[in-house]
C-alpha cells in the first residue's frame, strides 16, 4: 500500500490521472480515500515505480518531509462564495514552507495541520494547528482545537503555524501530538507571545473558538453545489470511503480537478453547467453516489479482513447502512476503529462473535 499525501486534499485533473493509472497498472486498481485527505493505493506490485510516477508528477516535493505533509483545508474554498477567502494559496505557502524547514521533519507522521476559510468544516477535525480566517484578513491559530489567542494576517498564518510546530518540538519529550504535551496549548501560546506580526487576540466578533464549536452540520454532503459563473460542483460518495477501477477511470475521463474531503468524497470541481447531467450518469453508472438522500453515501468502513491482521471481521463485505439513524456510520474490524469521522457517528465494531453498534463523538 502506497499513500499519496495531497494537502489540502487539492489534486489537478493530471495529478489524479497519474494516481488512477498508477493504481491500475502498478497495484490492484482500488484507491482509498482517507479521513485526513489523502489517497491510499492498494495492492502494489512494484511501489518504487509508483513513487517515480509521483515524483515526476509532482507528488512526492520532499522525501525528507513527505510524513509530515498533512493538511486538511475546507474543501469547497474559493468555490462556492462560502467563507471569508479562498485558502487554496495558503495550503500551499504552508506546505512549501514546512518542505523548507529541516527541523520540521521531526514531526510525527500522525501530527496534523488545518487551514478552514472560517465556515468551521475543518477546524474542529483534530488538528494539532489550525489556521481559521476571522475575517478576509485576520485569522486565528488554534492550537489542539483551542482558542489559546493567537492571531495573525491571513498571509502571516503559515509562518505562525510552523511557528508554533517548531515550539512543540522544542517543548515536548516524547509526545507526538499538540494534545499529549500537558497544558499543551498554553504552554505553547505562551512560548510565542509576541512573535513577529502576530497580533494578540481582539474583540468578542474576533473569535477563532466559534469556527470549533460550529462541528455539526458543516460535514459536505453528496450532491451538485453551485460555484457561480456557469461552473458546478459535484460532490461524489465512494462506497465505504474507496474508489475501484472503473469509479477512478471516470473520473480520470471528467478531465475535471478534484478535491478530496475527510469525509472520504470526492469534489468534481468547476464543471460547465451544461455538462452536469453527462458527467453525473455516469459516475453513477460506476456506482459512485451522487444522491444525497442515499444512506450509503454516509457509511465508511476501515480495510478489515483480510488486508489488516487485526480485523475480527470482513467489514467491508457486511457493511451496511443503520436503519433509523440520520449519522455517520462507521464500521471497523477491531476496537482502534482506523477512519472513523470526528464528530458524532454510529460506530459499529467487530467484536470476534459479531459486532456492537453504538453512538458515540469524539
Ligand atoms: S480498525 Fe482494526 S481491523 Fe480496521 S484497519 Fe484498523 S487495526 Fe485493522
Amino acid at each position: 500500500m502506497a499513500r499519496v499525501r495531497v494537502p489540502g486534499g487539492q489534486l489537478t485533473a493530471a495529478a489524479f490521472r497519474t494516481i488512477a493509472t498508477g493504481a491500475a497498472e502498478l497495484g490492484d486498481g482500488t484507491i482509498e480515500l482517507t479521513s485526513r485527505a489523502n489517497l491510499q493505493v492498494r495492492g502494489l506490485a512494484d511501489g518504487v515505480e509508483l513513487g517515480t510516477r509521483l515524483a515526476s508528477a509532482g507528488l512526492l516535493p520532499s522525501a525528507t518531509h513527505e510524513r509530515v505533509r498533512n493538511v486538511l483545508a475546507s474543501p469547497l474554498t474559493g468555490r462556492d462564495g462560502a467563507g471569508f477567502a479562498d485558502v487554496r494559496p495558503l495550503v500551499e505557502a504552508l506546505d512549501e514552507a514546512l518542505c523548507a524547514r529541516p527541523r520540521l521533519a521531526g514531526l510525527s507522521g500522525r501530527f496534523l495541520f488545518a487551514v478552514d476559510d472560517g465556515r468551521g468544516d475543518v477546524a474542529w477535525l483534530g488538528a494539532d494547528i489550525a489556521a481559521v480566517l476571522t475575517s478576509e484578513n485576520t485569522a486565528a491559530v488554534l492550537l489542539d482545537g483551542e482558542d489559546a489567542g493567537l492571531r495573525s494576517t491571513v498571509d502571516g498564518a503559515p509562518a505562525l503555524m510552523l511557528a508554533c510546530a517548531e515550539t512543540f518540538l522544542t517543548l515536548r519529550e516524547h509526545e507526538w501530538r499538540v494534545a499529549e504535551l500537558a497544558d499543551g496549548p498554553r504552554r505553547l501560546a505562551a512560548h510565542l507571545a509576541g512573535p513577529p506580526g502576530a497580533p494578540r487576540r481582539g474583540g468578542a466578533e474576533d473569535d477563532g473558538q466559534a469556527a470549533v464549536d460550529r462541528r455539526e452540520g458543516t460535514r459536505q454532503g453528496v450532491g451538485l453545489v453551485d460555484q457561480g459563473a456557469g461552473l458546478v460542483s459535484l460532490v461524489a460518495g465512494a462506497p465505504l470511503g474507496w474508489l475501484d477501477r472503473r469509479q477512478a477511470a471516470a473520473l480520470t475521463a471528467t478531465g475535471a480537478p478534484l478535491v478530496i474531503t475527510p469525509w472520504r468524497r470526492l469534489v468534481v470541481a468547476d464543471l460547465p453547467a451544461d455538462r452536469v447531467e453527462e458527467v453525473g450518469e455516469r459516475l453513477r453508472g460506476t456506482g459512485l453516489l451522487l444522491d444525497p438522500g442515499d444512506p450509503l453515501a454516509r457509511v465508511t468502513a476501515c480495510t478489515g479482513r483480510p488486508g489488516c491482521a487485526k480485523a475480527l471481521a470482513d467489514v467491508r463485505a457486511d457493511a451496511a447502512p443503520v436503519p433509523g439513524t440520520t449519522l455517520p456510520v462507521h464500521w471497523s474490524g477491531c476496537a482502534r476503529r482506523c477512519g472513523r469521522p470526528r464528530g458524532a457517528v454510529v460506530d459499529v465494531v467487530a467484536t470476534g462473535h459479531g459486532y456492537s453498534v453504538t453512538e458515540g463523538d469524539r
